[in-house]
């Protein structure tokens, strides 16, 4: 999966140059030269295999190959909302969610939310997600953002997707609730911020339809339950509603 290279252009048959960074990428860093084959990628859910014809400093000449569909994705919509933690492990939370399929990202503001990403912060999360589809072949990209207010992510996810909230059992009880498939809307599954959901934020989702789900007696960082939750639904999702 390492020779993949990410354009958002458009790629039909024929000759493409690439540019930019990813041209770097391909004829400085990783040494392609003429004759070599790699794959492109522009997020349309394809993969289109390419010939290096020619490189230089700032550009690669490919000639493109009919394009080959290949899935993969989960077989069902998966959405992760999360307080982002700071720095590091943000990006860390970014690349994993990828890397397991997630379709949509969605960093949240919350009562107790201490990092509120800017959209330069957010363009470089959508960077690192380009890197990790390069990496595990992911050929439809992560969607990142917007910085989205609690209630309006209420408002704005209806029932028609199975839809979860982490919160710690009050009463340190190790029994995990189901992740499971609801209906054709996929699965949505929201994470607090270090301080956790306030009260009045978990009765506003049961209030809305949500339910709620422990991972067991330890309390996680954000990005630790998120990943582990998102693992858990790319496999439970995978049987259809009272499956
Ligand atoms: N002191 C906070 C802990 C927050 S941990 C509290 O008691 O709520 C950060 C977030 O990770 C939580 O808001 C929750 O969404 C998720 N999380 C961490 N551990 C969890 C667990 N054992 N079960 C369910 N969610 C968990």
């Amino acid at each position: 999966m390492a020779d993949r290279f990410y354009t958002p252009d458009p790629l039909p048959v024929g000759e493409y140059v690439l540019t930019g960074p990813e041209a770097h990428h391909l004829a400085t860093v990783r040494r392609f030269g003429p004759g070599d084959r790699v794959v492109l990628f522009n997020g349309d859910g394809h993969d289109y295999p390419a010939e290096v014809v020619a490189t230089d400093r700032k550009r690669a000449v490919l000639t493109i190959s009919p394009l080959r569909a290949v899935d993969r994705e989960l077989p069902f919509r998966l959405e992760v909302s999360a307080a982002m933690p700071k720095g590091d492990r943000g990006d860390f939370l970014v690349e994993k969610l990828t890397e397991l399929g997630v379709a949509r990202f969605v960093p949240l503001l919350t009562a107790r939310t201490v990092v509120e990403p800017r959209e330069s912060r957010l363009d470089k999360l959508r960077q690192l997600v380009i890197e990790a589809s390069k990496q595990c072949g992911r050929n439809v990209l992560m969607e990142v953002g917007p910085l989205t207010r609690w209630t309006d992510y209420l408002a704005a996810t209806g029932p028609g997707a199975a839809r979860f909230i982490l919160h710690p059992p009050a009463d340190g009880s190790s029994e995990p609730a189901g992740i499971r498939q609801g209906g054709s809307g996929g699965i949505v599954i929201a994470v607090g911020p270090e301080g956790g959901f306030a009260d009045e934020e978990v009765a506003a989702a049961e209030a809305a339809g949500w339910r709620r789900v422990s991972l067991g007696p330890r309390v996680m960082r954000v990005e630790t339950a998120a990943i582990a939750a998102a693992a858990w639904a790319s496999i439970a999702g995978r049987q259809p509603p009272g499956g």
